[in-house]
């Protein structure tokens, strides 16, 4: 079985007056992580570690920090993204590890619910996902949350096969084709395909 590793890394800066969202959850503190999005540092990172794992680009090359359509984002969607990408490469994730690096609010009294928040966004049981926390001890970095996340992922659907799933839906496209022209020379019914067919006595 082929597998694979990915890391991710993301760091926000604090900022008063901004709600405050780590690993999809909504936590009671003072200040918030600051972003084009809802600055969601451990979201962000486990995102672009999934991507990374199959050399797919970062989050900035999905969905560019100057677009407006992610302005305040859930950072979900982009999670939601890279495991589309990755499922489409024939992959499934084994396991997730992160480590936060941040100096408040403490995350060890809420990482048991940020874990099933985040095995349930990523379809995972929570002994796939791991969630640490440290304080930047020396780094001088109160006022900036970091993450890592690491991904280990495996191959489920072999390259051959995906090819031949392509190829599958493409003759059926072609089987449908066939069949509506049959229908059509037989029973004088227009084609479905290629937009709505009009009466052009009926235009007026
Ligand atoms: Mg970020």
């Amino acid at each position: 079985m082929e597998t694979r590793i990915g890391f991710g890394y993301d760091s926000h800066v604090f900022k008063a007056g901004v709600p405050l969202r780590i690993g999809g959850l909504a936590l009671d503190h003072p200040e918030g992580l600051a972003g084009h999005s809802d600055g969601d540092v451990l979201l962000h990172a486990i995102t672009d570690a999934l991507l990374g794992a199959i050399a797919a680009g970062d989050i900035g090359t999905f969905f560019p920090p100057g677009d407006p359509r992610w302005k305040d984002a859930d950072s979900a969607v982009f999670l939601n993204l890279a495991m589309e990408v990755l499922q489409r490469a024939g992959y499934r994730i084994v396991n997730v590890d992160t480590t936060l690096i941040l100096a408040a609010p403490k995350i060890a009294p809420l990482s048991s619910e940020m874990r099933a928040r985040v095995a349930d966004l990523l379809s995972l049981g929570t002994d796939q996902v791991s969630i640490k926390a440290k304080t930047p001890e020396g780094l001088n970095l109160d006022h900036v949350a970091q993450c890592h996340a690491i991904v280990l992922i495996e191959r489920v659907i072999e390259p051959e096969e995906l090819k031949s799933m392509s190829a599958v839906i493409e003759s059926q496209r072609q089987l449908e084709d066939v069949v509506e022209d049959l229908i059509s020379s037989v029973h004088g019914i227009p084609k479905k395909r290629g937009g709505l067919v009009y009466d052009t006595e009926d235009i007026t």
